[in-house]
């Protein structure tokens, strides 16, 4: 085992469950990286303790100071990106230079985060002679992260700057595949001065899940995974009437006109198909060919046939995932789709035990086939023709997900047409991963999100706290009106 075997994280310390483990495994090669444990309520609530005696103290720093542990966070990033580059591309199996994106998005949340004092300043207005209002944004308590496998640091921290520095403390339940990079995050926040009991981290799976739902210490509950889960965890948190948004899977169109730059879309659209091996809830998986594109058709294959198993395109999460995914490819070319490119049965040299699947582009797939509805979570595009754009947004408008969607064109008029039109919550133009930069929020619509606020950016301070509304009357010569 290449890793010592991980523990939770509670108050400060490393504390070892005596519950059952489960193996970690390298998507790269199959070997066992270290072992996970798989705790309970038990953990879950000494977690929330810990959490909770922390609130009060923590949440009485004030805001500039929380922050400035922040800084010092976002610099121990900068310093350690190798090492955190790496750990991510041997838990999740993606290339090194994607982890290191990873990491990179980390540091621009985190920024973000350090400049929250600025962006919560409050308001206050005299409502009437000699009366004021004020607005102060305040901390809920203790909240809870629970993260997926496919961003194992920055979907992390797309939550812990932002919540932490408001004044929250939070447990962070990160994915039993990938939990190797929660720990290194918990001892980054301690070597950048965070007080013990601020963040903790407990490993597990469902049964945690459903604790931190149960829980009546938690406040509030983010969540990042699939649309089935989030379903459920959403069901549940508010349930037990704690605040939740819960981010789900995806299927993302990407429409391709015949005025579009050739290159710049073959490029992109190969690019955003086999990204982290398609596993990006952003990724492009459905490509409208609107009206005759062959000829970019043609590009793309080109480029996607440049995406090499083991070099520029990593491994896909587990063996499970493997097969879900080339039996998708089976179907759909049961079903009469026309195969341009075909990466299934693939083996990378020196690596006969990892979990690739090679790029694949399939032509001619029908609306109504299960690969061009179901979200396929691989380095997989499905071609769907249609004759006009009216086709063409019908058949995203039909989706029950709404995450992104993207235009490739030179024509000003039918991008706005498509962004107004679009039903989904990030829109991409001549861009084939939409994922809005600080400080624009991230968060789809439809069966991509439930709940109100979006996760990062402007949005997610609404979610992370509650308004206080003082109305103040300091000099008795103010008369009284009909507000008095
Ligand atoms: P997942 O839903 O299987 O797991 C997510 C989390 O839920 C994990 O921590 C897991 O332990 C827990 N979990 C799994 N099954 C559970 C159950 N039955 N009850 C309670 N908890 C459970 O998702 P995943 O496979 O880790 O991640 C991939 C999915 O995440 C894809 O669908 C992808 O589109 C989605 N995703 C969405 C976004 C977004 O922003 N919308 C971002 C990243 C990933």
């Amino acid at each position: 085992m290449k890793y010592s075997p991980l523990h939770n994280f509670i108050s400060g310390e490393i504390v070892p469950d005596t519950v059952s483990v489960m193996e970690v495994i390298s998507p790269s090669d199959g070997t066992v990286l270290s072992t996970v444990p798989l705790s309970n309520y038990e953990a879950v609530n000494k977690a929330v303790k810990a959490a909770e005696k922390a609130f009060p103290i923590w949440s009485a720093v004030p805001i500039k100071e929380r922050a400035q542990i922040f800084y010092k966070y976002k610099t121990l990033l900068e310093k350690n990106i190798d090492d955190l580059s790496f750990l991510v591309h041997e838990e999740n199996g993606k290339t090194l230079s994607e982890a290191r994106a990873e990491i990179e998005k980390s540091i621009e949340v985190t920024e973000y985060a350090c400049a929250m004092p600025q962006l919560i300043s409050g308001e206050v207005l005299e409502v009437s002679k000699g009366v004021e209002c004020r607005l102060e944004h305040f901390p809920l308590g203790v909240v809870a992260s629970i993260t997926p496998f496919n961003f194992p640091n920055m979907v992390p921290n797309w939550t812990i700057p932002n919540a932490l520095v408001l004044g929250n403390t939070m447990l962070l339940k990160p994915s039993e595949q990938v939990p190797l990079s929660a720990n290194r995050i918990a001892d980054l926040l301690k070597e950048a001065g965070l007080p013990d009991g601020v963040f903790n981290v407990v490993h597990g799976a469902r049964e945690v899940v459903e604790a931190i739902c149960d829980h009546p210490g938690i406040q509030a509950v983010s969540f990042v995974g699939s649309t089935k889960v989030a379903k459920i965890v959403y069901k549940r948190a508010t349930s037990n009437l704690k605040r939740a948004l819960t981010l789900g899977g995806a299927k993302n169109h990407l429409f391709v006109l015949p005025d579009a730059n050739v290159q710049m879309t073959a490029s992109n659209v190969a690019a955003s198909m086999s990204g982290c091996a398609g596993q990006r809830c952003m990724a492009v998986s459905a490509m409208v060919a609107v009206g005759p594109v062959d000829n970019i058709i043609n590009q793309l294959v080109l480029e996607a046939k440049k995406i090499i198993p083991g070099k520029n395109l990593g491994a896909v999460i587990s063996r499970s995932a493997k097969e879900r995914i080339e039996n998708y490819i089976t179907e759909a070319i049961n079903e009469g789709a026309v195969v341009l490119l075909d990466g299934r049965n693939c083996k990378v040299d020196g690596k006969e035990n990892g979990f690739y699947v090679g790029p694949t582009i399939l032509d001619h797939v029908k609306p109504e086939m299960k690969i061009a509805k179901e979200e396929v979570f691989g380095p997989v595009l499905a071609i769907i023709r249609s004759d006009n754009l009216e086709n063409a947004l019908k058949i995203q408008q039909s989706s029950f997900y709404g995450n992104a969607a993207s235009v490739f064109t030179q024509s000003g008029g039918i991008a706005k047409y498509v962004m107004e039109n679009a039903s989904a919550g990030m829109i991409g133009i001549n861009i084939g991963v939409p994922v809005p930069r600080e400080p624009f929020s991230f968060g789809g619509w439809n069966e991509s999100k439930f709940g109100v606020c979006d996760i990062t950016g402007k949005s997610s301070i609404e979610f992370w706290t509650k308004l206080k509304k003082t109305t103040v009357k300091w000099n008795p010569e103010s008369k009284t009106n009909w507000m008095s």
